[in-house]
């Protein structure tokens, strides 16, 4: 009898009721804003610095549930020791990179790196470097050249894909 009570509250009562602002779990995906001009430029560094993993910094604005990007830099990756599977963003391009968009009203959003013969999906160590509330765009390159794009965010200690767009 209570199971039925229970079940006569319709389980789409409040997602109807719901707007986008308002709603609560499950989080909406978030999106990545990545211009196709933006992408040429990411998919050439790329490229050329096969087969070493490549990285840079995401410039532009972040919303709770867009993050645009409006620019791109690349960075030296430092990792001596394995920069076929792993980087380490030159700190010296981050600060410099940091000083001149906050001058212009922008900010750094994320951070871009490729994974050399490897899916685009964050690994452990991708994880554990990770701040909240960046974007962390991932190219899976080969000889051949690009095979996939995807952004990832954190949500509570976890990577969530984001939707790339356009
Ligand atoms: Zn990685």
């Amino acid at each position: 009898m209570r199971a039925r009570k229970d079940s006569a509250i319709p389980p789409s009562a409040e997602r109807r009721g719901a707007t986008p602002s308002s709603s609560r779990p499950p989080a909406p995906q978030r999106t990545l804003c990545l211009p196709h001009e933006l992408r040429g430029r990411l998919a050439a560094w790329i490229c050329a610095g096969y087969p070493y993993e490549t990285c840079g910094l995401l410039i532009g604005r972040a919303g709770k549930e867009a993050t645009e990007v409006e620019d791109l830099v690349q960075a030296r990756n430092l990792n001596r020791e394995r920069p076929g599977d792993r980087f380490e963003l030159d700190p010296d391009a981050f600060a410099a990179t940091d000083r001149r968009v906050r001058e212009v009203g922008l900010e750094i959003v994320g951070i871009w790196h490729s994974h050399p013969d490897h899916p685009a999906i964050p690994s452990q160590t991708d994880r554990t470097g990770a701040w909240a509330g960046w974007s962390y765009l991932i190219a899976s390159v080969g000889r051949q050249g690009l095979f996939s794009l995807r952004s990832w965010s954190l949500q509570e200690e976890t990577f969530v894909e984001e939707v790339i767009e356009p």
